[in-house]
């Protein structure tokens, strides 16, 4: 009995998962598709047309190859196929060289104290990225970075001043594809947002033994909390 039970949940889970995805890739293929057949009819004629259609069929195509690559990356993640490196890692010149990425003035940042963590660098960075992207996208102002130590921990923090998250769906950010309706709405398609990279960050959290805490409130904010071992 309990077999077939489980035979049905990840029936379920596939059939759910297959939509999901089936569903993402949808919106950037009709872009896409909608863009070829305007450029096959006034494509020669009209040069704004063509210079639209080439940028919104480039973001598109990011779009749907940011969502492959999280696919793959969370594929082997399940799998136990998802090496990782660690070594002893600078975390205050990992996060300065982090943010020197991102051009634009609404990221403000604190002194970083100097400490060292046992990370894998390039994980720590694409976990960052989630919680940084995140931030810029769902607040139009300005995003801190914050970092401080204390005693064998450091901790980072990502503050933001944006459309916040409600108390019901801050338990399920963490979920693959799970996203808010009010992100839903703010998202145009120039973004890359399918509701994967939080599942990416928790991944590279939980291998790092690193602790995330949310606080947010609707139309006020949110703030991520990282707490990292040092070593
Ligand atoms: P996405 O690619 O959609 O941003 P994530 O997994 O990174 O996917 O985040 C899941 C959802 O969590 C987002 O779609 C959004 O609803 C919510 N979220 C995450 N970070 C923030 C934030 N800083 N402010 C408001 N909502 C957020």
């Amino acid at each position: 009995m309990p077999l077939e039970i489980d035979a049905t949940e990840s029936f379920l889970r596939q059939q759910r998962f297959i939509n999901d995805v089936s569903h993402e890739l949808r919106t950037p293929l009709t872009i896409i598709r909608g863009y070829v057949d305007l450029l096959e009819c006034y494509g020669t004629t009209d040069p704004e047309l063509f210079k639209e259609a080439v940028s919104s069929i480039k973001n598109s195509a990011q779009n749907m190859q940011n969502l492959v690559e999280s696919l793959l990356f969370l594929a082997r993640a399940d799998q136990g196929r998802q090496p990782l490196t660690k070594l002893p890692v600078d975390l205050d010149d990992l996060l300065k060289k982090f943010v020197e990425n991102y051009h634009t003035p609404r990221l403000k940042v604190s002194k970083f104290p100097p400490c060292k963590v046992l990370a894998d660098g390039e994980f720590l960075k694409k976990m960052f990225a989630a919680f940084l992207d995140n931030a810029l996208r769902y607040s139009n102002g300005a995003v801190k970075i914050d970092m401080t130590t204390s005693g064998n921990v450091a901790t980072v923090k990502f503050i933001d001043k944006g459309i916040g998250i409600s108390k019901e769906d801050t338990e399920k950010i963490f979920d693959r594809f799970y996203r808010t309706d009010k992100a839903r709405t703010k998202v145009n398609d120039k973004e890359s947002s399918v509701g994967l990279g939080l599942s990416v960050a928790k991944w590279i959290a939980d291998r790092h033994d690193i602790k995330i805490s949310v606080k947010s409130k609707p139309g006020e904010g949110s703030t991520f909390t990282l707490t990292i071992p040092t070593i």
